[in-house]
């Protein structure tokens, strides 16, 4: 149970409140997250790490002197936005270039990605490291498409050692890379956790079992085994690393034995006893070997093995001291040089929106009531969204999507005060929604939204065929950014058959009911995609929650805009 907090919808900013108050020393907060207080020499590659929150001491416990510059804080278990993401690594620049640094889900690819895309137009270096530890989420042959868990810290201090040691951004990625390709996590979770204010647990083990192959966000285990004494369940996870150890794999590893935030350290240490007895009769050397909370899922109950494959390189980093608020290794790094000479000003920027014709500003105005009506609509099946997602993902779609449409909301009604037109009124609305809802379906409909906007004009009462060239261009903008293909059990599935029925017969009505029934049919989908894709088989018979909410706005704008129809 997480029992303390105040506004469950708060938890992450109060408990960031409290974080900043404790480690000024460390960090300082900027909007979207954390920066080093003191900031790292000038022309350092300035390693910038993320996620969403839950997960203490990842990420933003990590920051400091020989670990990381920057951290990016999303919601719990929600990716943070690329403005947020964007806005961290501007502030973490010290002039040699990014390295971000995120598990392998897909609203972190795409959210960084699209904060990488920006930094790069505007001149500043940009890299990724993806983390793709998780042995148990796809097989061998498909690495690349494993979720990142605890290996995250390991890929992380590794690369931030390198950029500490002043080596450029080349060779940071580079080592980053390499550490990824030489660590290997399993875990196991006896019982699942609960997201603040809410009072069931996301899954739940059957006792006597324990669930094999965990997530970080509340995905139960891939399967579900008997559970079994320490030792027991130590076997099974050295067993399992071990049958994964990389190609070319040396006799030297840095290991982590990582509680998911429900398990004592006095258990730990009895699983710890036999994970190094196995190890070193396997023949490997135990290379200073980290035991305890690095990577947690709220209060999960579970544990987690994590091999890194140490070379001579990456052994000196492993070995690297850091200072920061959560780990603290080795002598203190000399202190940083303190150079704000490059300390970028903020100008303040007063946003001018285009001249607006009265037409145009009609039309805005109904944008802004339909906006309102589908925050109206997402909010009372929050509950119902969260429950659907919850079945083999993390359950927080309603939570994010009724975060989406609020800001989406708010910003139309703000625009359209301020005597914008339809165009501008919609395109702030989507930015809204991307920067404020997080998650993958967050970017997918905020950045779908503005495409949206650009087919509208500020300039005319929009057509019909401006309309479908909206409905064209959100539907295209959604698949481009998410890669995600008619099948793969996603929003997509929705939205495609509710392009072309409106492409072809003109009737928005007609159109939201093509999009309600292929948004059920999504039950009987494996999902390809996404982070149900670990747990498929769970998913089949439920719908997929981004298609029914997709369905649901094209019903609720239906509705609103009834009288125009037909
Ligand atoms: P997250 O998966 O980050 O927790 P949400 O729970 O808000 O984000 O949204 C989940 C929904 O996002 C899924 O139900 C699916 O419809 C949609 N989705 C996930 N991945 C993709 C993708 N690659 N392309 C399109 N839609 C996707
Ligand atoms: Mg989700």
């Amino acid at each position: 149970m997480t029992r303390l907090f105040n506004d469950p919808a708060r938890f992450t900013e109060d408990a960031m409140e409290g974080f900043r108050d404790l480690y000024p020393r460390y960090v300082r907060a900027v909007d979207g997250g954390v920066v080093r207080s003191a900031p790292g020499p000038r022309g350092k590659v300035a390693v910038v790490i993320g996620g969403g929150s839950g997960h203490y001491p990842a990420f933003c416990g990590v920051v400091g002197p020989g670990f990381c510059d920057g951290a990016v804080v999303g919601n719990v278990f929600t990716s943070p936005s690329a403005q947020l993401a964007y806005n961290v690594a501007k502030e973490a620049d010290r002039g040699g270039g990014v390295l971000f640094g995120f598990g392998n889900y897909a609203g972190d690819n795409m959210n960084f990605g699209v904060a990488q895309e920006r930094l790069r137009a505007e001149g500043i270096d940009c890299r990724t490291v993806v983390v793709t530890d998780d042995v148990a989420s796809s097989p061998p042959g498909e690495e690349e498409k494993r979720r990142g868990i605890a290996g995250d810290f390991a890929v992380f201090k590794l690369a931030s050692a390198a950029a500490e040691e002043g080596r450029p951004l080349d060779e940071v990625e580079r080592v980053a890379q390499a550490a990824n390709d030489r660590t290997r996590t399993l875990g196991i979770a006896f019982d699942g956790c609960t997201l603040p204010g809410q009072d069931h647990k996301l899954f739940t083990v059957p006792s006597g079992k324990m669930g094999l192959g965990l997530g970080i966000h509340g995905e139960p285990g891939v399967s579900d085994v008997d559970t079994g004494s320490a030792s027991e369940v130590a076997d099974t996870l050295v067993d399992g690393v071990l049958a994964e150890a990389p190609h070319g794999a040396g006799g030297r590893v840095g290991v982590i034995l990582n509680g998911l935030g429900a398990t004592k350290y006095e258990e730990l240490f009895v699983v710890w006893a036999r994970v190094a007895e196995r190890l070193r009769a396997a023949g490997l050397e135990i290379v200073e070997p980290e035991v305890g909370e690095l990577v947690t899922s709220l209060d999960m109950a579970g544990v987690s093995l994590t091999l890194v494959w140490l070379d001579r390189e990456l052994e000196r980093y492993w070995c690297a001291p850091a200072d920061t608020p959560a780990y603290r290794k080795g002598p203190q790094p000399t202190a940083p040089v303190t150079d704000r000479s490059i300390e970028r000003e903020v100008a303040d920027s007063a946003v001018q929106y285009p001249q607006a014709t009265p037409e145009s500003v009609a039309c805005a105005s109904t944008v802004v009531e339909v906006l309102t009506a589908v925050q109206r609509a997402i909010t009372e099946a929050e509950d119902e969204l969260g429950r659907i997602d919850a079945v083999a993902a993390d359950g927080d779609h309603g939570r994010g999507m009724v975060k989406g449409s609020t800001a989406a909301a708010e910003a139309a009604a703000a625009v359209f005060a301020a005597g914008a037109g339809a165009r501008s009124v919609l395109a702030e609305a989507g930015d809204a929604w991307a920067a404020r809802a997080g998650g993958t379906s967050g970017v997918l409909w905020g950045t779908g939204l503005r495409a949206f906007a650009e087919r509208l004009g500020d300039d005319r009462t929009p057509s019909r065929s401006d309309i479908a060239a909206g409905v064209a261009a959100f539907a295209d903008t959604v698949q481009r950014i998410g890669k995600a293909e008619v099948g793969d059990k996603t929003m997509v599935d929705a939205i495609v058959p509710f392009a072309r029925s409106f492409a072809a017969e003109g009737s928005w009505c007609r159109a939201a009911a093509t999009a309600r029934q292929a948004a059920e049919d999504t039950a009987s989908l494996t999902p390809r995609v996404g982070r149900a894709r670990p747990l498929a088989e769970r998913s089949i018979g439920t719908p997929d929650a981004g298609a029914i909410s997709f369905a649901l706005v094209t019903e609720t704008i239906a509705r609103a805009v009834e009288a125009d129809d037909e």
